[in-house]
């Protein structure tokens, strides 16, 4: 595995690799790896001949009062789960070297953003849009990796590549979880160890409301509301939201329709952490 830190070698050493016709799968991360990424990381290894990871703690989706500086690091241990999974490329650029310069543009995610995540955090996914796009510029993959665990993200990612004719293929990968349920997440070290134990209730709730819709119940308002109330109960945490929606275009849905699909997403706060989940299921078929 090679690590490479500037922008002009990743570009050069992907030029060389398609010009061997090679084909390029790219897992975007944070870092801090978890069996979540590994999972993606897994899928890019089975389905193409190169597999470059990017570790970049992007500033620009972080909101002024949130978590930048604390956010956890690894890289240490990040290089070996790397490398053992068969990365080829490992991408771990600097801040200065993402940001070089003055910035000119960004670009402004118009859909899909005014509610869940995009309310709560105010240009959060014009960061991650613009981040993206960058590391798709550099990195020219044939096939990019996506969480569900962040469906909101994938939703939007999906947009920017239609937007711009991007020749890239999005791959959308389940979410991973613990055994008891809880999503696997580099900000799980954030819990205190009682909230750890009441954290699982997040995916409980979310199954109780997607069997809730699956029954036919009809008013979401009340569904959302006795979920709410659920999730109070079993973890003392602040429901942030918690809502019902069309997936992926993240809107309002009065009457689901046969097939529909249907997002339940929520965000909790503990005292450090702000957890995030949701489920995806057709209306007819179940998930
Ligand atoms: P992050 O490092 O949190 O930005 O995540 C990098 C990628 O890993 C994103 O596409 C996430 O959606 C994905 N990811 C994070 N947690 C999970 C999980 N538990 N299951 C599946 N994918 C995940």
């Amino acid at each position: 595995m090679e690590i490479i830190k500037k922008i002009k070698d990743m570009q050069h050493v992907i030029k060389i690799e398609k010009q061997k016709g090679k084909k390029v799968g790219f897992v975007p991360t944070m870092g801090f790896l978890h069996e979540g990424h590994q999972t993606l990381l897994k899928e890019a290894r089975d389905n193409n001949d190169i597999v470059v990871l990017s570790i970049f703690v992007n500033p620009l989706q972080f909101g002024p009062n949130e978590d930048f500086d604390a956010y956890p690091r690894d890289c240490i241990r990040d290089e070996g789960i790397a490398k053992n999974l068969g990365v080829d490329y490992l991408f771990y650029p600097s801040v200065d070297e993402m940001y070089k310069g003055e910035r000119t543009t960004l670009i402004k995610v118009e859909k899909r953003v005014d509610v869940l995540c995009g309310k709560h955090r105010p240009g959060h996914f014009d960061g991650v849009a613009t981040v993206v796009m960058k590391l798709f510029q550099i990195v020219s993959p044939d096939r990019a990796y996506f969480g569900m665990k962040d469906a909101q993200q994938v939703a939007v990612i999906d947009g920017l590549i239609n937007d711009y004719h991007l020749p890239i293929e999005l791959v959308r990968v389940d979410t991973v979880r613990e055994e008891d349920g809880l999503a696997k997440s580099s900000r799980n070290v954030y819990l205190s160890e009682k909230e750890r134990e009441k954290a699982p209730y997040l995916y409980k709730a979310l199954i109780l409301g997607k069997e809730k819709v699956l029954e036919g119940q009809k008013d979401f308002l009340k569904v959302k509301k006795d979920l709410e109330e659920y999730i109070t109960l079993h973890t003392g945490a602040h429901v942030e939201y918690l809502e019902i929606y069309a997936y992926p275009t993240l809107q309002e849905l009065q009457a689901p329709m046969e097939d529909q699909n249907i997002i339940i997403a929520l965000a909790v706060k503990f005292s450090k952490a702000r957890l995030i989940d949701n489920i995806v299921f057709s209306y007819n078929k179940g998930e």
